[in-house]
Order: C-alpha cells, then structure tokens, then sequence
C-alpha cells in the first residue's frame, strides 16, 4: 500500500511577525512537493455561512465552509503571496497545504488566496506580501508604525 500524500509532515514551523500582520514561518528545510500542514476547522452550519464573521472562513466545497478560527490551527497564519512556495489541495472535503518548491528555514509560507479575495481585501489596501512589498519598503513601513505607535502612547499619557 502506498503512503497516503495528505499526512503532514511534522515540519518545524514557527508563527512570527510578518508584513501582513502575524505570518507562518518554516523552522526548518521542507522539500518540494511535501504536506506541509492541514488547514484545521470547524465546519459551519448553514445559518453561520451567512452570519460568521471570523476572518478565517474556508470554503471547502459549495456546501462545506469552515471556520479556522482555532489554536490548533496555524495553518490560518498562512498569508496570501502573489509568488507563493504553497497551494491548497482540497481532498476528501479537508483543507491541505503542499510545499510548490523546495522551501527554506526562515522563509514565510503563502498561498495564493485567488483573485476574488485579493480584489476584495488585498487590492484596496495595498498586497503586502513579498513578492509586492520589497525588503526597503517592508522596512519604512514598519518604522513608520513604530512611530505612530509611540504618538498613541505619549496622546494616551497627556
Ligand atoms: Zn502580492
């Protein structure tokens, strides 16, 4: 009997700052082509399809959307990339996330998200991943709200 391919690998992966808020990083080397985590959630009921307003909602299939909001689950740390070294595989109605290249320790995991989202929620405030931001870029904008940071912090004070 062959190995099944959906069984995630137990890659060491760590949840840190990223350009898009928190991020998934890969602790460790992971081989192109391997499971790298499962997408973990609770499945909706109808009603909550429509009234859920968790920012980690998958749609499955049509009738199978789940709500990713779990501590178990850092696949949901996973950012959308415009150059992504992950895709989505759905099979037997659960989410899994594959390695599209050999990816390196220290890099951050992303996937595309597919265009309809990226227009919605990506495109008005400006894509934040690494193929759109560049390292100078990232950089002036984190010093930037390290800024407005300390203003919030001295207008609370006064
Ligand atoms: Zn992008």
């Amino acid at each position: 009997m062959t190995k099944s391919r959906y069984k995630p690998g137990g890659f060491d992966l760590a949840v840190r700052r990223a350009r898009a808020g928190k991020g998934l990083f890969a602790k460790e080397d992971i081989p192109k082509g391997a499971c790298v985590v499962e997408y973990f959630g609770r499945t909706l009921t109808r009603e909550e399809e429509y009234t859920s307003r968790s920012r980690y909602l998958f749609e499955v299939t049509k009738k199978k959307t789940i709500d990713g909001w779990y501590k178990g689950n850092v696949a949901r740390y996973i950012n959308h990339s415009c150059k992504p070294n992950c895709e989505v595989e759905i099979y037997k109605k659960r989410v899994w996330i594959f390695a599209l290249r050999r990816i390196k320790a220290g890099e951050e995991l992303g996937y595309d998200y597919g265009k309809s989202y990226f227009n919605a929620f990506l495109k008005p405030m400006g894509c934040r991943c690494t193929k759109c931001m560049s390292e100078k870029r990232w950089a002036k904008v984190q010093a930037k709200e390290l800024k407005q940071k300390k203003l919030k912090k001295k207008k609370k004070k006064a």
